[in-house]
């Protein structure tokens, strides 16, 4: 808010037109002062007007606003300083305010996007170096930028060759088909000379514990691996970077009901790949850890669902993730509604719903309390968790048309996540009325988790003033949790038949 009519003409106004009405009070949620937008001709600004019965005109032209008081409205931009002008009329008088904005002229993209990286140029330079993963668990990226996809996640200890450099950026040599880049302060550099970590694997082990099949995988030092998943029936692919193998053993224990198979190809001199298949018709999760120098490859069965009537999600433990916190509070609606807020209270009622139904509920966040991603996996796993469930409201990007493209849309990474993510969708299908934004395969940390199904719900769009408005009304907070437990009931039905 910046500029009002002075009190002074406001009483004057009173005295004379109305019976107490007021001037109207215009406040401008999006775009925030200074904001600066990429090189495009329109974007999109949000607020709200009190009275709602107010006129409102961006830069001349008329806005629409909806019942509430909320607005939102996509407006032409001109390159270079821009202004917002928003003027509102009531029978109570007139209020002003105006956003100054930057809009590029035109578009730029980051350096090594431009073609001013050449990873030619950056390979093998220098002396061999080794490093090690210093983070709890280091983000491997596809390239030397932080936004660029997700290669892999390595736990704290994992040792790799180091291939290349470009600014804060290492390339991470893995193999010879494979690269990865981590950001510089992620891991520690090893004294030049240490040598490249290399192991020989010569047996394994297969034994069961409670809920999962472990896999012990002897090795000489914390090799890099990667883990591809496949279904129907589930099968992993272990990359192991630094191995060789000498398989002369595999001993599948007493308890042969999970793995089926485990088969093993040297695919050149220092990657081995270890073929897993299991008897499971469902994936429920996997965990890659180090005990000392030894890999255990976990592999979760099952819930052990006692399904009873009235109570169809019994033995089933699932973990409720309202996303972000005021310290991070995602998306803010018109009228100042913050996501982080509305998240939790669809999460405490789905709570109530899934434990009417018999289910077990971890509350990842209980109240306001600041969460990074990774901590928030932590909290599902270290609880044992069979589904992970990460619930969101919407907004888009400056580039993106809001009064075009709105509504619900639901995210998985792993296959093993992939028939939850269906049905979840399906039920949202039937229930939610607004766009069917679809089901996206995405890069989101929290859907990366493997050690079981994970998903996140972006059930509305908290920028757009209807939906808003519906977010705040405790009925369709209850229809979304309802959907989401009918997504789980039926996804339940075919995966525990
Ligand atoms: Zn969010």
């Amino acid at each position: 808010m910046k500029t009002f009519v002075s009190s002074l003409f406001s009483l004057s106004l009173m005295a004379s037109i109305s019976y107490g009405a007021s001037a109207p009070t215009l406040d401008l949620v999006w775009p925030p002062h200074g904001h600066h937008y990429g090189a495009l001709r329109s974007s999109f600004i949000f607020g709200s007007v009190q009275p709602p019965s107010a006129r409102v005109t961006v830069n001349g032209q008329p806005l629409p606003v909806y019942k509430t008081g909320a607005f939102l409205a996509v407006v032409p931009l001109s390159p270079g300083a821009f202004s917002f002008r928003l003027q509102a009329t009531s029978e109570g008088g007139q209020a002003e305010l105006t956003r100054d904005v930057v809009v590029d002229p035109s578009a730029e993209p980051s350096p090594w996007r431009a073609g001013e990286f050449d990873p030619v140029n950056y390979l093998r330079k220098g002396p061999r170096r080794v490093c090690r993963m210093k983070d709890d668990l280091v983000t491997v990226t596809t390239g030397p930028d932080k936004d660029l996809g997700y290669q892999a996640f390595l736990p704290k200890g994992v040792l790799s060759a180091v291939t290349g450099s470009w600014g804060k950026f290492l390339r991470l040599g893995f193999g010879n088909q494979w690269v990865g880049w981590v950001s510089r302060e992620v891991v520690t550099l090893l004294p030049e000379g240490t040598p490249v970590p290399h192991s020989v694997l010569g047996s394994l082990t297969v034994t069961t514990a409670a809920g999962s099949t472990l896999i012990s995988i002897p090795l000489e030092a914390q090799q890099p691996f990667r883990v591809e998943q496949v279904l129907d029936p589930v099968r992993f692919k272990l990359f192991l970077y630094g191995v060789t193998a000498d398989m002369d053993k595999v001993n599948y224990g007493s308890d042969v009901s999970c793995v089926k198979d485990i088969r093993w190809k040297q695919l050149d001199d220092s990657l081995c790949e270890l073929d897993i298949t299991t008897n499971q018709r469902s994936g429920w999760g996997y965990d890659v850890r180090y005990e000392g120098t030894q890999m255990i490859f976990e592999i979760r069965h099952a819930p052990p669902l006692h399904r009873s009537l009235g109570r169809p999600l019994a033995g089933l433990v699932v973990a409720l993730d309202a996303g972000h916190s005021s310290a991070d509070p995602g998306a803010t609606g018109p009228l100042r509604t913050h996501e982080d807020a509305i998240n939790l209270l669809v999460a405490r009622q789905l709570e109530a719903k899934l434990k009417s139904m018999g289910a077990g509920v971890v509350m990842v966040r209980k109240e306001d309390e600041v969460l990074d991603l990774l901590r928030r996996t932590r909290i599902a796993w270290s609880a044992r968790a069979h589904l992970f469930i990460s619930l969101h409201e919407n907004s888009i990007a400056d580039s993106g048309n809001p009064l075009e493209d709105s509504g619900f849309s639901i995210y998985y990474w792993a296959p093993q996540s992939r028939p939850l993510a269906e049905a979840v969708h399906a039920a949202y299908q039937a229930n939610i009325p607004f766009k069917d934004r679809g089901i996206s395969y995405d890069n989101l940390a929290v859907c990366r988790m493997t050690q079981m199904p994970s998903i996140l719900t972006e059930s509305a769009f908290l920028i757009v003033p209807e939906q808003e408005a519906m977010l705040l009304d405790p009925a369709f907070r209850d229809r979304i949790a309802g959907t989401i437990a009918q997504g789980i009931q039926q996804y339940l039905k075919k995966a525990v038949p």
